[in-house]
């Protein structure tokens, strides 16, 4: 047999290496600002057009390259970082790998300008695909600058695989806040399409994590610093009442570099532990100096994970470290713990004058109408879509969600059919009780039902919601006194683009920018209180999905304020709320399953029971 093996042409290989470090727009961003770093810039500026996808440039003022450097850079393994494996363990750069330049100048269009200080001219080189185009001296400051444009123009297969522009653009957003974070000391600003997000001059880390957090952040910041023999931890952590449903505001720096670790983020959670409402996690910006050769950052190609020699003496320092500062800025005893949550107000609405009481009166009400006398469906789906009527009841008193939706609570099979249920069969005369405060039960065509009141809810909201975006916008209830919100700037990313179906849903806004909202109008039934956490859990719902397109942006905000709204189980309802939520639930296309596919009912027939009772 002839020999088959061969070695693969450099550009081909520099292409499969390039996928370890060129995922999307946002990797080239996060090398090319690390590379500025290292070249000890004290001012970088990043510009991005079309969510990196035509162009990512980031310009330095830094140490500059001569002309030979300048073209050894875009080799593989070339780097000024590292002469031996020793220098490995006492890293103090970011980069060290040489790999980054020649990965992206294997799959995009590079043109570089730099110089360094005593050079008299500059270099421009421009590489397509691996291949130097040309280079010319050039007029140009000291420092340098490199355009990556068109990124994957060679890999069509790459290119199509790219999200939507909000989504490379919030992902482009976390590098360059984690590189600003990192580094308080230096300059940065970003422009994209022409508008500038970010202009952050050198300052302190409190600064810092201001400018890129909003204004607002400074009074939630607690400082905490400890110093020890081998590590020494600074940075703050947010007042516990300001923890969020969303993860996005947890930052770890060692020895400034953007770190993830599950495993630290556990000693800090354990630090708050009883401080904290229900799921919300605590923020926190903690930068860690420790000895480089004790880490080791080389574990991961792009280099977010670290492994500690002496994980669990940095674990014990970081969790009393925080328990000390909670507890010197007197932050335990200001939480009462008995107190009922129902009185708490929202941060945004604490410095807002008191409004007055209002009385909702229901026009419908009709005294001569029983309690009990069922409605035809007819008469319900009236009622419902004028958002009227004893809807508004189930609202009134929302209890804490102890109903999660993703235990499978029931093992019996629904073997319902959606017409089954169709809207004919619904019988006008319905007997039916409410269970524990949590199940329905009724009968229906010699069945016997137990409906999960919250699942049920959930997809009524869910089809009503969808209606709202896709057909006719929802009525919107109008607030005395505008709600004030801030946002980080990737959390308003993200809202941004469901702005348009927010407004569809009942939302109204009277401003929308700088990462600032001003909630004007809000959907009918919904509660004021309520209306950070919905928007906190819907930015932490589309954070999970990361949607590909319009509709299934749309789907995951319906699916998230539906489950957000739905009764919970706990509440009490009604005979006349009992009726009118299974009357609507079998009004609705799909009435077997949530929108996250879960088992809204579970029916009983005749020889059910009867094989039960054998
Ligand atoms: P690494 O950062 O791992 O060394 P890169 O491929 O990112 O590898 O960069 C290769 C080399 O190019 C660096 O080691 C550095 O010497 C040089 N270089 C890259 N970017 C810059 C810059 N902005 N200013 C000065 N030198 C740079
Ligand atoms: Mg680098």
């Amino acid at each position: 047999m002839s020999d088959i093996i061969q070695l693969l042409p450099d550009h081909v290989a520099n292409q499969i290496a390039a996928g370890e470090v060129v995922q999307r727009p946002a990797s080239v961003v996060k090398e090319l600002l690390e590379n500025a770093v290292d070249a000890g810039a004290t001012q970088v500026n990043l510009v991005v057009k079309d969510a990196g996808k035509s162009l990512v440039q980031v310009v330095d003022n830094g140490l500059g390259m001569s002309m030979t450097d300048a073209r050894l850079a875009f080799e593989r393994h070339a780097t000024s970082k590292i002469k031996s494996a020793e220098d490995l363990f006492d890293l103090h750069t970011k980069g060290f790998r040489g790999e980054a330049l020649a990965s992206i100048a294997a799959v995009a269009q590079v043109q570089v300008k730099t110089k360094t200080e005593s050079a008299e001219v500059g270099t421009e080189l421009c590489i397509e695909g691996s291949e130097v185009k040309s280079q010319t001296p050039c007029v140009t400051k000291k420092g340098t600058s490199i355009a990556v444009k068109n990124l994957f123009y060679n890999i069509p297969a790459r290119r199509n695989f790219l999200k939507s522009n909000a989504v490379e653009q919030r992902h482009i957003i976390d590098e360059f806040q984690r590189v600003a974070l990192a580094h308080p000391n230096i300059g940065f600003s970003y422009v994209h399409n022409a508008n500038e997000l970010f202009q952050l001059p050198a300052t302190k880390a409190r600064q810092r994590i201001v400018g890129i957090m909003g204004a607002k952040t400074n009074e939630k910041l607690v400082p905490v610093e400890e110093q020890t023999d081998f590590i020494h931890l600074k940075g703050f952590i947010a007042k516990p009442e300001y923890a969020k449903k969303t993860r996005g505001e947890q930052f770890f720096f060692v020895n400034n570099r953007f770190i993830k670790s599950s495993y630290l983020h556990h000693a800090v959670s354990s630090a708050f532990e009883g401080l904290l409402r229900d799921k919300s996690i605590p923020s926190y910006f903690l930068y860690l100096d420790v000895d480089p050769k004790t880490v080791d950052i080389n574990i991961h190609p792009t280099k977010t994970e670290i492994k500690f020699e002496d994980e669990h003496s940095i674990y014990a320092i970081l969790k009393s470290a925080i328990k000390h500062s909670l507890g010197q800025f007197q932050i335990t005893p200001a939480l009462d713990f008995n107190k009922d949550s129902e009185f708490d107000t929202s941060y945004h609405q604490h410095k807002k004058p008191i409004s007055n009481p209002t009385i909702e009166v229901n026009r419908n009400f009709n005294p001569f109408e029983s309690d009990s006398k069922p409605k035809s469906v007819s008469n319900y789906q009236h009622s419902t879509s004028k958002n009227t009527s004893s809807w508004e009841s189930l609202y009134a008193d929302i209890q804490p969600d102890e109903d999660d939706n993703d235990e499978d609570f029931m093992h019996i099979e629904t073997e319902a059919k959606n017409n089954l249920f169709s809207t004919e069969n619904i019988t006008e005369q319905r007997t039916c009780f409410q269970m524990n405060a949590k199940f329905l039960v009724t009968e229906y065509r010699s069945k016997l039902l137990v409906i999960d009141q919250h699942r049920a809810h959930t997809r009524i909201l869910y089809e009503e919601l969808m209606k709202s975006i896709t057909m006719d916008a929802a009525p919107s209830q109008q607030l005395l006194f505008p709600l004030e919100m801030e946002f980080s700037s990737a959390d308003f990313q993200i809202l941004s683009e469901v702005q348009e179906a927010l407004i569809l849903v009942g939302f109204g806004f009277e401003k929308w920018e700088n990462n600032e909202a001003v909630i004007s109008g809000i959907p009918s039934h919904v509660k004021e209180s309520d209306i950070s956490n919905m928007l906190d859990q819907l930015i932490a719902d589309m954070q999970m999905g990361i949607p590909k397109n319009n509709f299934e942006q749309n789907d995951i905000l319906a699916k998230s304020l539906a489950r957000n709204m739905a009764i919970k189980s706990g509440r009490l309802l009604n005979t006349t709320e009992q009726v009118d939520l299974i009357n609507q639930l079998f009004t609705c296309k799909e009435p077997t399953k949530t929108p996250t596919n879960q088992n809204i009912f579970i029916n009983f027939a005749q020889s059910d029971l009867e094989n039960k009772l054998l």
